[in-house]
């Protein structure tokens, strides 16, 4: 039995082991919880020592923002891409252009080559020609060389000169019969099917590429046969002319590529009406205009990179001056779709007001939205240009927009959803004039006065009929501030509709207890005006539209648009609108423009002026929150 005993005893000894910190035997168990709550000291203590050591750096204060935002806005020209390509390319004067094809509204992504090619000609003392690509008279439209020549003027930018490649048709035309003399073009009779097969077939990987026994054809043939093309004795698509390159060249930018096409339809051009029945196609006729305009860098995007080759060989080929292209990597957005066909549906199918809607990313859509187009500039500045395509979530570009106009535009108070609020105190005319300013950092900026009326209007989400602990805004029996106002108030009792069980009014009564209300609230007087006002979220609930199961219209988020009819503003609005352009400074919108007027409507968002508003009917579009949303709505 004794034996039995020493041995269980043995046995438990062993189960326990030694702290070696307070010499004591305890489980194993217990000794690894020690450890571990030892080990947790220990490494707050050494997370303490560091930093005081290395303090951490104060939080971003809105000065600190500004300056953020004022990043050299030449930052992209001077080292990076940009830099090199200037260095590479001497020149005596820049000259640029941006060549858009006037067949849609230009979205962010045109911002980027709008800020390369001209901000790059501005920045070098150069020159940017804006010329219409116009060459596909089925998909162009005057309206469009209308908008687009207004939204680079919004954007800061003043063309040198507006061409269109159209202006050109002859001397293309000429270029292409020189080209024939020179035994470098032929025309061609091949259906599509027989040049992709000529091509190699799919992806070039079926079979040897070959040519054609058109490309055989002697000078005379060929000249004969343009000119038949040219004097529309040709069915459309029933002969083209190709240019006789390098079939051996692993480019297939150099495969015979196609110079002028007689089009399916012939729709009269937006210019030049029906005096042409055949058209160049982009790689005759973009390389030949930016060499007859005498363009000294033509700056586009990566997916022209193969079609540099051929660029440099008509241009050579033909013997005149000789413009170098450099590619730059494209702007994408998450989030969005950009695609004309898209939008158009969007607009077609009224999902939208119309393709500048604020829920879009064209760019007549931002600047309805009221997006300055500084920060669209800054945006672009901070993201900075290289070879690489860019991905942007649709997120990133609303924060450098928000840190755009934190500094820069007045505050006023705007209150969405009203309900009323009765102050059961005597209100002393001394204390009933509230002087607001139009910023807190900046008293530059001025302010406005507004009367603490014996009824106020807060915003209905800011009062609660039960108070709980984790709330700090107002509640019957709680305190919470009025910004700008004298004293806190206490709520007392409130009504409600007795259908509708909606809160119809607080009633409530000063604190002059003197503390510091744990927050405060945005409050207007009575006799505001009343405002319409659009907030919007994401049109789309995926990152991708594009791919979307069942298409892009199945990724619609069914509340983009949340409308509050009687908002009420407070009387700073009419001085802001009086005062605007906001923010103040260059490259901001016309001052007569409604979204000129931007302001901060405190603890809501930035808004504009919507272009729908009249003077007596004020629409207001949120240009953005003041924090960025958590979920996707
Ligand atoms: P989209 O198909 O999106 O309308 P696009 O290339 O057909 O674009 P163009 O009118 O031909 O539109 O474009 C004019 C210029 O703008 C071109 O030099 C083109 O490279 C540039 N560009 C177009 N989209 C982008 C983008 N997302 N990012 C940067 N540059 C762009
Ligand atoms: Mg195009």
């Amino acid at each position: 039995m004794a034996d039995q005993e020493t041995e269980h005893a043995a046995e438990a000894l062993a189960q326990l082991q030694l702290d070696e910190v307070t010499g004591e035997m305890v489980s194993k168990r217990e000794l690894k919880k020690r450890q571990q709550k030892r080990a947790r000291k220990l490494a707050g203590a050494a997370a303490r020592a560091e930093k005081e050591k290395n303090p951490p750096k104060p939080k971003a204060t809105p000065e600190a923002n500004a300056n953020e935002i004022r990043i050299d806005p030449d930052a992209m020209f001077k080292q990076g891409f940009l830099a090199d390509i200037y260095s590479e390319i001497p020149t005596k004067e820049v000259v640029t252009r941006f060549p858009p094809e006037p067949n849609g509204f230009l979205h962010l992504g045109h911002a980027k080559a709008i800020a390369v090619d001209f901000g790059f000609a501005r920045y070098h003392g150069g020159k940017t020609i804006l010329r219409f690509d116009d060459t596909n008279p089925d998909a162009e439209e005057q309206g469009f060389v209308t908008s687009i020549e207004e939204t680079i003027r919004w954007l800061g930018y003043t063309p040198h000169a507006i061409t269109y490649s159209s202006d050109n048709f002859q001397k293309l035309y000429d270029y292409a019969e020189r080209l024939i003399e020179l035994g470098k073009a032929y025309v061609c009779h091949c259906s599509d099917a027989d040049m992709k097969r000529q091509r190699g077939g799919h992806e070039g990987k079926e079979g040897p590429r070959y040519r054609c026994e058109h490309s055989e054809q002697d000078i005379s043939t060929n000249m004969d046969k343009f000119r038949m093309m040219r004097d529309g004795k040709y069915e459309p698509r029933a002969a083209f002319l190709r240019m006789k390159q390098d079939i051996t060249n692993p480019n297939p930018q150099m495969w015979d590529l196609a110079a002028y096409r007689i089009p399916k339809d012939q729709t009269p051009h937006h210019r030049t009406g029906t005096q042409w029945k055949i058209y160049p196609t982009y790689d005759f006729a973009h390389c030949l205009c930016d060499s007859l305009e005498r363009i000294t860098h033509s700056l586009c995007t990566t997916e022209f990179l193969l079609s540099r080759e051929s660029y440099e060989w008509l241009n050579e080929s033909l013997q005149v001056y000789e413009p170098k292209q450099r590619e730059f990597g494209r702007l994408n957005l998450n989030g969005t779709i950009m695609s004309k066909r898209a939008l158009a549906a969007l607009v077609e199918e009224k999902i939208v007001r119309g393709w500048d809607d604020p829920r879009l990313y064209t760019l007549v859509a931002l600047r309805r939205r009221g997006v300055p187009p500084g920060a669209i500039l800054s945006f672009i500045n901070e993201l900075g240009v290289t070879t690489a395509r860019t991905f942007i979530q649709v997120a990133r570009f609303e924060q450098s927009v928000r840190k755009y106009l934190e500094i820069t535009v007045p505050r006023l108070m705007l209150v969405l959803d009203p309900v009323a609020l009765v102050i059961e105190d005597a209100i002393d005319p001394e204390i009933s004039e509230c002087r607001i300013p139009f910023s807190t950092k900046d008293p530059e900026m001025g302010g406005y006065g507004q009367r603490l009326t014996q009824t106020i209007f807060i915003d209905r989400s800011d009062f609660r009929e039960t108070d709980s602990k984790d709330y700090f805004r107002l509640a019957p029996g709680k305190s919470v501030g009025l910004f700008q106002a004298p004293y806190p108030v206490t709520a007392v009792s409130f009504s409600k509709n007795s259908t509708t069980g909606q809160v119809t009014e607080i009633r409530a009564v000063f604190n002059k207890d003197g503390k510091k209300p744990k927050s405060f609230i945005h409050w207007v007087p009575e006799g505001s005006r009343t405002v319409e006002v659009r907030v919007h979220s994401p049109l789309f609930k995926s990152d991708n539209p594009m791919q979307a199961e069942g298409g892009f219209k199945n990724d619609i988020h069914p509340n983009s648009e949340t409308v509050y009819r009687d908002a009420l503003i407070s009387a700073g609005f009419d001085e802001v609108r009086k005062t605007g352009p906001w923010p103040k400074g260059s490259n901001n919108s016309d001052k007569d423009a409604p979204e000129s007027v931007r302001f901060q409507a405190m603890r809501i968002g930035y808004f504009t002026v919507d272009s729908d508003a009249t003077p007596d009917n004020v629409v207001l579009n949120r240009i953005v929150s003041l924090k960025e949303d958590n979920a996707k709505n």
